[in-house]
């Protein structure tokens, strides 16, 4: 009888086609050498260069790859849910395919699962000489999501972890649309301990996280996990109220002791005030208004992603009809 557990790697990869073939050598390489089985979930996440060519190659020649193809991009998070949802494995370990995850790490993670922890976190250590923009967004992202959020999440934190089943199915059982995983997976809390590696160089390729979805990935973080903003309403609204009282018991003060001509009338401190409760009026309303959007999407139940059965290929472009294909 097979006594063999399961282990599922689950890797997101859009317009990889550069770094996917690296980096495959380097898994298989140390999942060969483990004692247990596995499966590789690919996740394209509606990739338009070769990535799908490339999937279709490796699910052909390895029985224990699978390829799930998005029907457009839908982003590094609704790839990591999807393959995370149809991992079947005791441990589950997510990891990007750019090989700045290292895949050496994983008998050392399984290690620590074995010792009685539910979730191992990583976090990048990046090396001293590395000062680039990456390193200071990602450093001050975190000290403000972390100050602002009663969910503490990881500072450095990766969407590199191995989950076992049961924290993977209560990952899996939230529900929401804006998915900020690393968040979530310490919202569910659970045994777990954090394994720090030094982040190597991408493969090849380029990074796939544009600065929109860096800034995206930070706004689903803060406004799914903070109150905080409208509580900043609140408060300010609070000390103008204060304010406001403080300023009709000083006018009472001149009328009471006679003294109301006294009072000249001063347009710069007038408008000031006119322009700061504006502004402050202003930034409320549109925290309460990302806050609706939010509301909004997730009662749509829009699904986080759309799979599309096979990578169908593009048919040509029909130069002579002037068909054209969107990228
Ligand atoms: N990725 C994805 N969808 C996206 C953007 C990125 O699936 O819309 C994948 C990408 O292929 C990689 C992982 O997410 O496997 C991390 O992306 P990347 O390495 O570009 O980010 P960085 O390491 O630069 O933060
Ligand atoms: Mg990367």
């Amino acid at each position: 009888m097979d006594t063999k557990r399961l282990i599922s790697i689950v890797v997101p990869a859009y317009n990889e086609e550069e770094a996917l073939p690296l980096f495959y050598e380097q898994l298989r390489a140390v999942l060969d050498e483990l004692s247990d089985s596995y499966e590789i979930i690919f996740v394209n996440d509606g990739s338009s260069d070769k990535t799908a060519e490339i999937l279709d190659r490796l699910t052909a020649e390895n029985p224990a790859v699978h390829a799930l193809h998005f029907s457009r991009n839908f982003g590094h998070q609704a790839a990591l849910s999807a393959g995370l949802r149809h991992a079947k494995g005791e441990y589950t370990i997510s990891m990007d395919a750019d090989g700045q995850h290292p895949p050496k790490l994983i008998p050392e993670m399984i290690r620590l699962a074995d010792s009685g922890y539910d979730i191992v976190l990583t976090q990048r250590v990046e090396k001293e000489t590395k000062s680039s923009f990456k390193k200071w967004s990602s450093e001050t992202f975190y000290k403000i999501l972390n100050k602002v959020s009663d969910t503490q999440t990881l500072p450095g934190g990766a969407d590199f972890r191995l989950m076992n089943r049961e924290s993977l199915n209560a990952l899996i059982s939230l529900p929401e649309f804006h998915r900020f995983l690393r968040g979530m997976v310490s919202w569910i809390g659970f045994r777990s301990v954090i394994l720090p590696f030094e982040v190597p160089e991408r493969l090849a390729g380029k990074t796939k996280y544009s600065l929109k979805k860096m800034v995206r990935l930070a706004s689903d973080a803060v406004f799914s996990f903070s109150m905080l903003p409208l509580y900043i309403g609140l408060s300010a609204g609070a000390l103008f109220f204060v304010l406001a009282l403080v300023e009709v018991v000083y006018v009472l003060s001149f009328w009471i002791s006679g003294n109301s001509a006294s009072l000249a009338p001063g347009w710069s401190s007038l408008m000031f005030m006119l322009l700061i409760i504006g502004a402050v009026l202003m930034v409320i309303m549109g925290f309460i208004g990302v806050y609706i959007g939010y509301i909004f999407q997730e009662v749509k139940h829009r699904p986080v992603y759309i799979l599309r059965s096979s990578p169908v290929e593009r048919p040509a472009e029909d130069k002579s009809s002037g068909t054209q294909y969107p990228e």
